[in-house]
């Protein structure tokens, strides 16, 4: 099943990571059935992109618990669930939704943020936000979930035009402010065109990164942010390999052999071997498409390992759980029922998606690489110490 032929020839061509010692050895064959005794809380797992609808959601409903629903609602069902880490788009996309309603796009990105710190600082120790090397669990973390702020697009920092005599260097003013604020990632671009990129909703090749793009990379390294490429053009991606001196990382696409439908989320073989050759991080989402979704997402996972190596494959998002069924819909507050992985918990998503990944093949020490571990690779070699 494994094409190891295609599989070898990037491999033969990517020196690079080769060099770098980063390349596992190929996937065993597949098992009829899966192998592993692990389930989620035997791994460090990652949660690529969680979005913020459910946040935004709950903060319009009556009810103090609704009002901090990280603390009361989310937090406890990432727990229990097993997620050591969930990457946030904490600042908010180019849809006014993801802004929380608010019409300016910085403005819109500090509101968000807020919402996340407020509630995070007021969890009593069941959340906290990782800024540094030394924030990074060594292992699976009971009781508690750490949160890595990753801003959905660029729309937050945009830029005026420099005056003559203006600094340039002061229009990376708001890309330091939120990193001073915890934010340590973001996707250049959401769906649309900013003054950093062309967003794949706009134009899926689009164009290369603008001057400012260029600076806004250089400056996501010199600080240790994670350079975020998912929804980016295919242009746009090639040229920020070309710059960044860190990994790109596509938190959550799918790709175009498994999608089809959504050009904004799909990547393409060559973007995924880029990404790879960066020493970053494909991740996928759950897509609801299919009639056998999971069992088409583990065969994605598959493919990209032969594609890219597991140290480079990772998980996005594997769907809205029984609490939070669809994107503005909560548990008790929408009458639609619910079957499927949306009647599920986040437990019960990754223990089948574990038992699924097993049965494809992968040894456990695979399956930690793709929940979570290069993450943590990724991380500790960006992040600031302290
Ligand atoms: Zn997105």
């Amino acid at each position: 099943m494994f094409d190891r032929g295609t599989r070898r020839d990037f491999l033969s061509q990517a020196g690079s990571l080769a060099a770098a010692g980063a390349i596992a050895a190929g996937l065993p064959e597949p098992r009829a059935t899966a192998a592993t005794s692990k389930g989620p809380h035997d791994f460090v797992i990652v949660e690529g992109h969680r979005d913020m609808w459910e946040i935004s959601g709950r903060t319009r409903l009556p009810g103090a618990d609704n009002h901090l629903p990280i603390s009361h609602h989310l937090a406890p069902r990432l727990i229990q669930g097993g997620i050591t880490v969930c990457i946030a788009p904490a600042g908010g996309g180019d849809s006014v939704e993801e802004r929380d309603g608010s019409e300016e796009m910085l403005d819109g990105n500090l509101r968000v943020l807020d919402t996340y710190l407020t509630d995070i600082e007021q969890s009593k120790g069941l959340t906290s936000v990782i800024r540094a090397k030394a924030d990074l669990p060594s292992g699976p973390v009971k009781g508690k979930v750490l949160f890595f702020f990753d801003m959905e697009g660029t729309g937050g920092i945009q830029t005026n035009l420099a005056e003559p005599v203006f600094p340039e260097e002061r229009s990376l003013a708001l890309v330091r402010q939120f990193f001073r604020l915890g934010v340590r990632g973001m996707q250049l671009t959401h769906n649309m065109r900013n003054q950093v990129g062309d967003g794949r909703g706009i134009d899926v090749k689009g164009n290369r990164l603008t001057p400012f793009g260029v600076a806004v990379v250089k400056e996501m390294n010199r600080l240790g942010m994670m350079v975020g490429v998912s929804h980016l053009c295919t242009n746009g991606l090639l040229h920020a390999a070309e710059i960044s001196k860190t990994p790109l990382v596509s938190t959550h696409q799918n790709l175009v052999r498994y999608s089809k439908s959504r050009p904004q989320v799909e990547i393409t073989e060559e973007e995924a071997k880029v990404i790879a050759m960066t020493g970053g991080i494909v991740g996928i989402r759950y897509h609801s498409s299919t009639i056998t979704p999971y069992k088409a997402l583990a065969e994605e996972v598959e493919y990209l390992c032969n594609l890219i190596g597991p140290e480079h494959v990772g998980i996005g998002w594997l769907g809205h759980d029984k609490a939070n069924p669809g994107a503005h819909e909560i548990e008790g507050h929408t009458t639609r029922t619910y079957s499927g992985v949306e009647a599920q918990s986040i437990f019960e998503h990754y223990d089948n998606f574990i038992k699924l990944l097993s049965e494809r093949g992968l040894t456990d020490e695979q399956i930690g690489m793709v929940l979570g571990g290069n993450y943590l690779r990724v991380w500790r070699q960006i992040l600031p110490d302290v």
